[in-house]
């Protein structure tokens, strides 16, 4: 009996990003972030524009609640059109993570000029983007901004397709 060793390519992992309002306020900030996405190989599987009521804000960032920037970080998501997307790549949540730098823009800065919150950064809460951070809150935050995205169906139907490049 022969036995073959079948080595199974890895499946796209997905992840939520936001390109946050005070990028989206600049167009041509939100194209360099946008083309960034597309220069990493980053496939872009939905994104939408939208504009968050404050309690869409408090939802998202219920687990921050407390802390001395909630509240201004609740407004300022609430204060503009956003954009969402739902990006696939290998590792892709941590590589957009990479992508976009340390959270704080002062730390960016320093210790990450070239990443997208090094460069485009104006405050500790104007930080231009936002990437889930685990495969769960990957999960959780792609049905918070696309509730209509079938994850299982786009695994069975679209991403074999466009690994195999299709
Ligand atoms: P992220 O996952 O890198 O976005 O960081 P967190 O989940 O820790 O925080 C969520 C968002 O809250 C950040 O992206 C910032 O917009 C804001 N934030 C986090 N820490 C601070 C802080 O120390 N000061 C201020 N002003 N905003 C913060
Ligand atoms: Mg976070």
């Amino acid at each position: 009996m022969v036995f073959l060793a079948v080595r199974r390519a890895k499946a796209l992992q997905i992840t939520l990003a936001i390109i946050k309002p005070d990028a989206v306020a600049h167009p041509l900030i939100s194209e360099a972030i946008h083309q960034k996405i597309l220069d990493q190989q980053f496939i872009v599987v939905r994104s939408k524009e939208l504009i968050w009521r404050r309690d869409d804000s408090e939802r998202f960032y219920a687990e921050h609640k407390g802390r001395f920037f909630y509240q201004r970080l609740v407004e300022f998501m609430s204060s503009g059109p956003m954009r969402a997307y739902i990006l696939a790549r290998e590792n892709a949540i941590s590589h957009w993570r990479e992508l976009m730098g340390p959270t704080k823009t002062y730390r960016a800065r320093y210790l990450s000029p070239e990443s997208i919150r090094g460069k485009y950064g104006l405050t500790d809460t104007r930080n231009t983007t936002h990437g889930s951070d685990s495969l769960d809150s990957a999960e959780r935050e792609i049905a918070f901004f696309f509730p209509e995205f079938n994850k299982k169906c786009w695994y069975e139907m679209d991403e074999p397709l466009i690994r195999a490049g299709y």
